[in-house]
């Protein structure tokens, strides 16, 4: 993986942005896109770069949500610990005693998922799971006073988990927080950077806002830049490891770019896909189909804009996904960027008619 892509990864990773607070995000796509487009924000907060080729249509859309799960700041006790609302879905053990901070007014502050230590816990209790719910955030307050008025925390500041970006394996895999979706971000960029300037079409790279939320920001991208056609960028549901077999996941790390061909809000056009294939195909690129038998995209809001945008849901495969944690093959990433990059190079006024014509 080239350096460009690393150090741009490791950015959008490490960037802070749950739903409805996405502007840290915003801010690297800018930065990052700021040699080819001029960024145009929408009412959400969510952003789009276009960038023309040899005609303005058809406009193809590559879209990757900026948001990452994270909590909002429900309630704060007498003594200083803070209760926390879920924003996107977490696996309840997968959070006992992680780093997260506080974005106050005061700035960042630090803390730990508190837990009960086992001596205190019955033996037949230590087995069970703890809620999230249950659980409580320790940012070594002393007191209500102490966390609102010297740590400027308050009901409604996010909170994000706190994980930095590292290699395993000589770079072979990229573990970090907030693949989801900052990979599909980041390809978004990344394809207006190497698409040179002889493409056929107009593309437009967008960072969309609240996915992890109920789709918010999917709507307002698709208005902004109405698109012919929809390249909607995730992460994949991906199995390969210990305790999930094939009939639960097959898609693998190391197996190349997902090609998706159902979500549980919509169906990708058979027709795109289809094309999809066939460029990977020719160009060599390394592909796998998958699935989402649970969870959606963006796909599903800005397929349904106007008369109906025929999309394409593209995946790199990511590992532990909605944790502190999250694992991708950089090779995955590359055959994904390359796909991308092939189908903004092929996407021209006839292939818009035939994927239109379901051909
Ligand atoms: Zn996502």
């Amino acid at each position: 993986m080239n350096e460009r892509s690393r150090d741009l990864l490791k950015r959008f990773s490490e960037a802070d942005g749950i739903p409805g607070h996405e502007d840290e995000v915003r801010g690297v796509m800018t930065d990052a896109l700021s040699s080819v487009a001029e960024p145009k924000m929408d009412g959400h907060g969510g952003v789009t770069f276009e960038k023309k080729g040899k005609a303005e249509h058809p406009r193809v859309l590559y879209a990757g949500h900026m948001d990452e799960i994270g909590f909002i700041v429900k309630s704060i006790t007498d003594e200083g610990f803070i209760y926390m609302i879920p924003a996107g879905g977490w696996l309840d053990q997968a959070l006992l005693t992680q780093r997260l901070a506080v974005h106050g007014s005061k700035g960042k502050v630090l803390g730990v998922v508190g837990a009960k230590p086992p001596h205190l816990t019955p033996p037949d209790k230590r087995g069970e799971m703890i809620k999230i719910r249950d659980m409580f955030l320790d940012v070594g307050a002393a007191s209500k006073e102490d966390a609102m008025e010297n740590l400027g925390i308050a009901p409604g500041d996010p909170i994000t988990p706190v994980s930095s970006y590292e290699e395993l394996n000589g770079g072979k895999f990229l573990l970090g927080k907030a693949w989801d979706d900052r990979v599909g971000a980041c390809l978004a960029a990344e394809t207006l950077l190497d698409v040179g300037d002889d493409h056929p079409n107009t593309l437009i790279a967008a960072g969309t806002t609240g996915e992890e939320k109920g789709l918010i920001g999917a709507q307002a991208a698709a208005w902004s830049c109405e698109p012919d056609l929809a390249i909607v960028l995730e992460v994949g549901i991906t199995g390969g490891v210990p305790g999930v077999d094939t009939k639960e996941a097959t898609e693998k790390c190391g197996e190349g770019v997902s090609i998706v061909f159902v979500e549980s809000g919509a169906i990708p056009s058979p027709a795109f896909r289809r094309f999809a294939r066939q460029v990977a195909t020719d160009e060599g690129i390394k592909f796998q189909d998958s699935f989402y038998e649970s969870g959606g995209s963006d796909g599903a809001q800005i397929s349904r804009f106007k008369s109906g945008v025929p999309y394409l849901l593209l995946a790199v495969p990511c590992r532990y996904v909605h944790t502190h944690n999250g694992l991708i093959a950089s090779s995955d990433y590359e055959e994904a960027l390359k796909l991308c990059v092939a189908l903004a190079r092929k996407l021209d006024g006839q292939a818009l008619e035939s994927i239109r014509a379901r051909a």
